[in-house]
């Protein structure tokens, strides 16, 4: 006996018995212990970013990371797999400062670094139980017991080793460079953070400003009135800094004489101004006007902002501001014709070029904004935020007739990934690592790199690495990794530690630190404690001090590999045993530029070699709408919500099957509840329609291999059944749940929909003969390699079908699905003309049905003939074989065969024709007194049935069935009595409904009055 299993289901509930078993019997640990000795097969856990509650995002990126392991474990391989916790960085802090209701570096020292670093640890605590519990809910199958997380000295100690690794190979550097400097956050962010903040269609002033000429014989410009270079600019808050003009050295600049001035820009751009009321008198070449002098907008001399001047590499040096300032234009390559005027307006202090620009022509260098993002000097603007500060700026220059134009422009503008204060491209002191010298390596690994869906590869991450910069890791912050970098007081030296050890025997005071280490105290290597330790310098001898920076937490993330193991203090083995590179890695696409990118770097930087082998990356998950989901969007979709409601195994199913990995998809929990409906209801009905028969039956399935079956059926869903494990094993191996996901689905569809459908009758039989039996093994097999194949994607119901069809039948089988074996195909079942042959005959049953409604017949009305054309005789051959099957399912009493091209001259008043390319179908829609009569018979067979389900009797109940009817029916019951006896499992039908019948009910059939009355046989 199977346990009784009802067509009602709550897949939550099973689910939440499953994970009670599975806790119970330790099954997660005993399936990856049962296959140690096997081939190593290594995932690395992305860890997950705990500074909020789990959304929808980490579950999608866990059920792909979870479903390759499940795969691999039943095909033998050994494969732990640890969880892990990503814990420091910017979001903890943001997190945190919202909590304390403070948003800027000076409040948060004000509070302590300690008591702030104290509150991102907690908030940490807080969210990674949450996180556990969604994960484990999903069926998300990790060591969380042992999960390595960035926070402990270990994991700290690790990454101190890989920095002084790279300090050693001369990878780590101090760049006085331009970098994208977050305002707010008051630090700089490294290209793939700044990737990850662009904004479309961000406005922008856009403005035309005017520089006076001071000398203007150089260019031989005109005297009569003054002249004045036109140049454009999205960001006037840069103005103040501006310390020279840039023009393209080869092309045409018009002179343009206005009523009162002369303006000068390129010739090409000058149509596109429309300078209504200005004509040309004049052109030159854009190199005769280098070295042109012209008026500062701002001298920093009358608004108490420093001149510097650039000198060797990297320092610059204070000039005095004269009294009388002037600046002169140069020529710049990199000035392009494509938009403004031709005329580039230099600030050094922001943007890479002009920093650049600054550097080759010694120009002064002017820093009008503080990091904070507020103007510095005695501007009237000053103190202002530099986006306030715009109209501020405009407004000046306006009043002294500066401003030649204003208007607005919508641009990509990168704002911060965290926080989303628009980003500065400052000039300042930050910490590289030199990835530039290992980029032909970085590009040359990629290439031993799997991607999925492959146009990752050379699209995405190659283009990346392509124009791959130096990594500006530093971060001017305080919840991380500390820097470890102390500089010398006195000679400037500096010193980069790699382990705690090295730490100890070097510092030069006791702290906290220091004391802990020695007393064996749980340590805490980061800030503020670290910041008391005091070096002494090895060149001079005097004290040194820690550089206050922590480094990007995606140096942390990026270095799992072997922090997590706490390499290589511990675990040198890691490089030889299969931990080291990883199988297999999943996360989604802007990962590209994160994660996938810090592990390939840092791997590459360290081992010369890259740390995966092949990748899944899942595109974004977006709104119902298409909208990308945030918080401050309120659209965010959380797990609990829908697991509750539909359960973890369609949600997984959904995640698997709906589209492509790849793609991005548009989220919305009634597509869960359909997938819920279309197939793990469906599965669940043929699984319960056969433990109801399997148990009336008594059917014991043998342990033994059935024979080959007889029926036509059965051979053919065994084929499929087959050349199913094949698939879905290729597509696995390959690394494509999706395809193995809807090979599974379409399997499941023709399982139910043709093989059960059309082999109902051979259940409901009464006698036991060998073709039932046939059937019993046939469906008991398929379902048991369901539960098999199945066991990486919905775990949960796997298990309940396993449990219930093998635990019970064989006590001695393994005992979970998630420790048997995975299947394996008998290539020697699969006959593939068999497979066409039913492809076929399912096609002209769809055809037919199709056929019906378009004639407006419903299937239950039997028609007297159908015309079936094919294309090829040996089609037509195998449509005769299968006639008893597609007349059946369609209802129709006879079948004519012929030719495709002969069906469209079939169409009739009364025939009905539908085809297609494969096949057409003429169907006979005459319905004479007898077909009628026996429709009549079977729209009350189907109405008895109900009513033997709403009374609550057993399949195996027979029963008397009671009727009142017009003559009409009467007539029809009569003439059809043995079929509807037989259908309803009636003993006898009578013609009165008396009061003591089980249940009575009251219908209108076809405008004909029927009252039915059921009544069991005790
Ligand atoms: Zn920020
Ligand atoms: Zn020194």
């Amino acid at each position: 006996m199977f346990k009784p299993v009802g067509s009602r289901v709550s897949f939550p509930q099973i689910e939440e018995a499953v994970l009670a078993f599975w806790k119970q019997h330790d099954i997660f640990n005993r399936s990856v212990a049962a296959r140690q000795g096997g081939p190593r097969f290594m995932l690395y856990d992305g860890p997950a970013t705990v500074n909020g509650s789990p959304a929808l995002h980490h579950v999608f990126v866990s059920v792909f990371k979870d479903v390759i392991p499940r795969y691999k474990t039943m095909k033998g391989f050994y494969a732990p797999r640890i969880a892990g916790w990503d814990t420091h960085g910017l979001p903890v802090e943001l997190e945190v400062e919202k909590k304390l209701g403070i948003s800027s570096k000076p409040q948060i020292e004000q509070y302590g670094i300690d008591r702030f670093n104290e509150m991102c640890r907690q908030n940490v605590y807080k969210y990674l139980a949450e996180f556990e519990d969604i994960l484990k809910r999903t069926g998300y199958w990790m060591d969380f017991d042992n999960a390595y997380i960035t926070l402990s000295p270990d994991y700290i100690e690790s990454c101190w080793w890989a920095i002084r690794q790279m300090w050693d190979k001369g990878f780590v550097y101090q760049g006085y460079r331009v970098t994208p400097h977050c305002p707010r956050c008051g630090t700089s962010l490294s290209s793939h953070e700044v990737a990850q903040g662009y904004k479309e269609n961000t406005e922008d002033p856009s403005v035309y400003i005017k520089f006076k000429v001071t000398d203007k014989s150089l260019a031989k410009l005109p005297d009569d009135k003054p002249v004045f270079l036109l140049a454009w600019t999205t960001t006037p808050w840069t103005l103040p800094g501006n310390t020279a003009l840039a023009v393209a050295p080869d092309a045409d600049y018009v002179i343009m004489r206005g009523e009162n001035e002369y303006l000068v820009l390129a010739a090409r751009l000058a149509p596109a101004l429309k300078l209504d009321g200005y004509e040309e008198t004049g052109r030159i070449l854009g190199k005769t006007l280098s070295g042109v002098k012209y008026q500062p907008l701002f001298n920093p001399h009358d608004f108490g902002v420093e001149r510097r001047a650039f000198a060797t590499e990297g320092t610059l040096t204070v000039q005095k501001p004269p009294k009388h300032l002037s600046y002169r234009v140069i020529c710049g390559e990199f000035v392009t014709l494509e938009d403004g005027t031709g005329v580039v307006h230099i600030a050094p202090a922001f943007g890479e070029v002009d920093f650049e620009a600054g550097k080759e022509w010694e120009l002064d260098f002017v820093q009008p904004v503080d990091l904070q993002g507020k103007m510095t000097g005695s501007y009237p603007f000053s103190g202002k935020f530099v986006k306030d500060a715009d109209p501020l700026v405009l407004e000046d220059l306006g009043s002294r007739d500066l401003l030649f134009r204003r208007g607005t422009v919508k641009h990509t503008y990168p704002f911060c990934w965290r926080c989303e204060t628009p980003l500065l491209y400052y000039a300042k002191t930050t910490w590289y690592i030199r990835t530039t010298a290992v980029k032909e390596r970085l590009i040359s690994g990629n290439e031993e790199i799997s991607w999925y869906p492959e146009h990752i590869k050379y699209g995405r991450f190659g283009d990346w690495l392509a124009n791959n910069i130096d990594w500006a890791f530093s971060r001017e912050r305080y919840w991380g990794t500390p820097l470890p970098v102390w500089r010398c007081e006195k000679c400037g030296a500096f010193e980069c530690i790699g382990s705690v050890n090295e730490l100890e025997s070097k510092a030069m005071n006791d702290t906290l630190v220091l004391q802990k280490l020695t007393k064996g105290l749980e340590l805490d290597l980061h800030r503020p404690y670290i910041d008391e330790i005091l070096l002494k310098c090895t060149k001079c001898g005097g004290k040194m001090k820690r550089v206050p920076d922590v480094i990007d937490c995606w140096f942390d993330s990026g270095a799992m590999p072997f922090a997590q193991n706490h390499y290589p203090f511990d675990n040198r083995s890691i490089m030889e045993d299969g931990r080291f590179p990883a199988d297999f890695i999943c996360e989604a696409v802007d990962q590209t530029r994160g994660w996938f990118y810090s592990l390939h770097a840092i791997s590459t930087l360290l081992f010369d070699r890259p740390c995966f082998k092949n990748v899944i990356c899942l595109g974004h998950i977006l709104d119902a709408k298409g909208e990308k989901m945030s918080k401050r969007k309120g659209n965010v979709v959380y797990p609990w919500e829908v697991v509750k409601k539909y359960g973890a195994d369609a949600l997984r199913w959904y995640l698997y099957t709906a589209s492509a990995p790849g793609n991005p998809r548009q989220f919305d929990a009634r597509q869960v509840d359909e997938v819920s409906r279309r197939f793990l209801s469906t599965l669940w009905n043929v699984y319960s329609f056969f433990v109801m028969y399997a148990n009336i039956d008594k059917y014991q399935p043998s342990s033994e291999p059935f024979p080959p079956p007889e029926a036509e059926l059965d051979r053919w869903v065994l084929s499929e059944l087959n050349q199913l494990v094949v698939d879905v094993d290729a597509s696995l191996a390959a690394y494509s749940p999706t395809e193995a996901g809807r090979k599974i689905e379409t399997f499941v569809d023709g399982l139910s929909n043709w093989y059960v459908r059309r082999s109902r009758r051979r259940f409901w039989k009464s006698e036991n003969d060998a073709d039932k039996l046939s059937a019993y093994n046939t469906l008991y097999h398929c379902l048991v390699t369901l539960s098999k194949l199945l066991a990486p994607f919905t775990p949960f119901l796997a298990e309940e079908l396993y449990q219930n069809l093998v635990r019970s039948a064989f006590p001695d089988s393994p005992e979970s699905v998630h420790l048997a074996d995975f299947p394996v195909a008998d290539a020697t079942l699969i006959d593939k003309q068999l497979a066409d042959d039913n492809r076929l005959a399912m096609h002209i049953c769809s055809l037919g049905r199709a056929a019906r409604s378009k004639a407006g017949i419903k299937v239950r009305q039997p028609l007297a003939e159908i015309f079936v054309g094919v294309k090829s005789e040996s089609e037509r051959r195998a449509l005769e074989r299968m006639a008893p099957l597609i007349l059946e399912e369609l209802n129709i009493k006879e079948m004519q065969l012929g030719m495709l091209e002969q069906v469209a001259g079939k169409e009739d008043k009364s025939v009905c024709v539908v085809s297609d390319a494969v096949a057409g179908v003429a169907i006979l829609c005459e319905i004479t007194a007898e077909l009628e009569a026996e429709g009549m018979a079977r729209e009350i067979v189907h109405r008895a049935q109900t009513m033997r389900r709403s009374a609550g009797y057993d399949i195996a109940d027979h029963i008397i069935l009671y009727y009142e009817a017009d003559a009409f029916i009467m007539q029809s019951l009569s003439s059809f009595a043995d079929y509807v006896m037989q259908e309803t499992l009636a003993d006898d039908i009578a013609d009165s409904v008396p009061d003591d019948v089980d249940l009575k009910e009251e219908f209108k059939v076809s405008g004909y009055h029927l009252l039915l009355g059921v009544k069991k046989v005790t």
